[in-house]
Formats: structure tokens, sequence, C-alpha cells
């Protein structure tokens, strides 16, 4: 018998790899593309980053799982000081895991057992993955959920503030929001049973939109105000995507109680964290959290050196420049296509909106912007260049380059979007 790959994976693009280096794909049909999904946001330091792999050869030699409930190692040591350098002041204490969904898990059980409260608010729009409880969290688009329910009770949706899609300037879709997430504590949520708000610095999934840093704020105050944690999902904002080693470091003075960090953290290998502040992880009880591979001893090495690359070669700066370098390029190569509706970027995050963004959804308008967004996809292969589609109603084109990506590299792939584009809307 022969068996094939299940149809549930969805696959975005043909593509089959030989091999990668940096922000290139070399397929098996002999074809170079320019890699801008990296991953899903995975491979910071580009594909293939000759210390990251000499780090992880390197560990194999040495000890490949080292079960760290069992036995300590080296590299989850080394790496939970680098990670520290990092962390704002106060937040001192980390657990590992392996995937994005299950350091979401950890949070949740971790906000629920230091507070000794069960309900978790998270905005809409907002994506922690497809295991239960991260699914429970999931509002980016009911594919995440369906077929899957009953999900966890305990937890709640607050309306994000879509200054796009509400029609709004930022500062009233803030007022908006926080008056929505004040109405749910009011009608639904007791904020005596309040145990964590979980939100993305930068709304991934659900549509590359950066959080205005007032409602980060408000959010935080309420926090405070009510006793429960604020916990910051910081899987694919993290480790430099955004400009800025963590995403909410957009937002002045903003100290999460919990960050999550998994995806960048070490160039592909399958490692992932939750950290906070020792007073609140000792809280968990002692072998609440685990799990047989977490914080696996080639995975931490590779973190190691993904934190060692990204320090040394300056790659928090080069998101930055280059982010502005794509989002400048892309305004100008596609100022004239009337089917977008938007263009944004933070850092190494960008999305190109098509449609009518304040088209309700599943509406012709909504279903236009996606049929839009996904040839528009499909032609970027054409032209050698990946990028993956996002949001709810699937209308955004987004564009995540690896941290490494070049002036000129960023130059290649806006002049490939823009001739996708082009030949999509003619
Ligand atoms: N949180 C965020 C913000 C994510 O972007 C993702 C993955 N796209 C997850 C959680 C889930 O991570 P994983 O797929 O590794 O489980």
């Amino acid at each position: 018998m022969s068996a094939n790959l299940s149809p549930v994976l969805k696959q975005a693009t043909p593509v089959v790899v030989d091999h990668a280096s940096g922000s290139w794909i070399h397929g098996t049909d002999g074809r170079d593309y320019l890699d801008f999904t990296t991953g899903i946001g995975v491979t910071s330091t580009g594909h293939c980053h000759p210390e990251v792999v000499a780090a992880a050869q390197a560990q194999c030699a040495k000890i490949i799982h080292a079960q760290y409930t069992t036995v300590m190692h080296q590299p989850l040591l080394e790496l939970t000081t680098k990670l520290g350098e990092h962390l704002p002041a106060g937040i001192d204490s980390v657990f590992y895991a392996n995937s994005g969904s299950e350091a979401v898990e950890a949070a949740v059980r971790l906000a629920r057992m230091a507070t000794g409260r069960q309900y978790i608010v998270t905005v809409q729009r907002g994506f922690h993955g497809r295991t239960v409880a991260a699914a429970s969290l999931t509002t980016a688009g009911t594919r995440f959920a369906a077929g899957f329910g009953p999900l966890m009770s305990g937890v709640a949706q607050t309306p994000y503030p879509d200054a796009l899609r509400l029609g709004m300037t930022e500062d009233e879709a803030v007022d908006y929001a926080l008056a929505e997430f004040d109405f749910l504590l009011a009608t639904r949520v007791d904020p005596r049973e309040l145990a964590g708000i979980v939100i993305e610095p930068v709304l991934g999934d659900g549509g590359y939109m950066a959080v205005p840093q007032r409602y980060l704020q408000g959010l935080r105050e309420r926090a405070t105000a009510h006793g429960a944690l604020l916990v910051l999902d910081e899987v694919q904002a993290g480790v430099g995507r955004t400009g800025r080693f963590w995403g909410h470091q957009h937002t002045d003075g903003l100290v999460p109680d919990v960050i999550i960090t998994a995806k960048g953290i070490a160039s592909g290998f399958p490692i992932s964290a939750i950290a906070a502040p020792e007073e609140i992880m000792a809280k968990a009880w002692p072998g609440s959290q685990g799990g047989t591979y977490g914080g696996n001893a080639v995975a931490a090495a590779a973190a190691v050196a993904t934190l060692e690359v990204v320090e040394r070669e300056g790659l928090v700066a080069n998101a930055a420049e280059r982010g502005t370098q794509l989002l400048d390029g892309l305004r100008r190569s596609l100022a004239d296509v009337g089917e977008i509706c938007d263009i944004r970027g933070t850092g190494l995050m960008l999305a190109v909106e098509f449609g009518d963004a304040s088209a309700p959804a599943g509406s012709p308008a909504a279903l236009e912007g996606a049929r839009l967004a996904g040839a528009v996809q499909q032609a970027c292969i054409d032209e050698d260049l990946l990028t993956l589609t996002c949001g709810p109603t699937g209308a955004i084109v987004r564009i995540i380059p690896a941290l490494v990506v070049t002036p000129d590299e960023v130059d290649t792939g806006v002049e490939r979007l823009a001739r996708a584009v082009h030949r999509v809307v003619g």
C-alpha cells in the first residue's frame, strides 16, 4: 500500500523544497523562490543560517533529547540566561514547550492557577493556535474552530479597535473598544473572575494589524485594576520581527505579566516559552506544566545561536529599516490599484488588503477581496515570490521576510509583487 499526505493540509503553494538559504528557497522544480513567508514568520535568521546549523549539529553530537524534568541540559540554561537579557525588568522566570499553541495553553493554565479565577478575555481577530485552549482563544477565522467544538468554556471575546473596518479614526476606535471591554465586564465576565487578558501586540493571522498603543495601555490599566494578568502573545511578533525585539515595545512603558514566544526564536526548530515574574510562575503547581519534548536540547542550542545572530548582525534594526523600505516600495508601486484598500506594516510584518474593508463578512464584496488576494498570492508564485494570505476572509496578502533580508531582496520582492498585482487586476 502507498499513502498520501492528508488533504487536511491546505497548501498555499505547490513548491517542494530541495534546499534553502537566507531569503531563498530552491525548489525541486529547479526554480529559486524569494521567500517572503519564512515558514509563517519562523526562519528569522534566514534559512539555514550557518551559525544556527553549526550550533544544532554540534548539539546533536552531544545530546539530542535530555528530558528537562529528568536531567537538565546546558543549552536550556544558556537560553534562559540569553532570553533574560531581552525580557522586561521583573519578568525573570521561563517555562519551555514546543509550539506556540502549547505555550498559549501553558499561559492559560498559569493565568488560571496564579489568580484562582477562570475567565480569559481575548480580542476579536486574534490567532492563538489550534489546540483546544488556543483555538478557544482564537477568532481569526471560523475554520480554526469548525468541527472541533464545543470549545473550552471560560473564554470571552472583546472587539478589536479596528479603525479601518469601523470607519473611525484610531482614537475613536480605541475609545469604542475600551468601552466594549468595560461593557463585557459589566454584562458577562465578572471582573472578580477575570484571570487574564490575552492579546497579540500585532495581530498575526487575523490581519497583520498593529494594536494601537492606547488600547494596550487601557488593557494594562484594566488588568491591574482587576487583579488579572496581561498576557502578550508574541509568538509571531516577537524576536525582532516588528523592528523592536518585542512587539509590545512599540507601546510606551507597557509591561506585561506574561510573554509567550515561539516561531522566530529558534530559526525553525520547534521550541516555545512563556516568561513571567517568578512570584507568578511559583503559583503554578509543580509538575502541572511540562511535556516529554519541551525545551529540546537541539532546539535550545539553535535558539541560543539565533539570539546571538540577531544581536550581532543587528537584525532588529534591519527589520525596522527593511520594513520601512518595503512599506514605502509597496505604497509607491501599488498606489494606483483601486482594488487595494490598505497597505500597512510594522517592521517585517506587512499586509496588502484587497476589496472593501467595511464589507460584511460573507458578502459578495468581502468574497471579492478574498478572491483578489488569493489570485495575487498565486500570481506571486509565477513571479518566483512566495507570500501568504491572512485575515478572517482571506482578503490580505501578508509579507513576512527573514530578518536578514537585504535592500536588494526587498526591491526584488516589491517588483515581483507589483507585477503579480498588476497581472491580476489588469
Ligand atoms: N500565537 C500566534 C500569535 C501565532 O501566530 C501562532 C501561529 N501562527 C500561534 C500562537 C500558534 O503557534 P503554533 O502554530 O506553533 O502552535
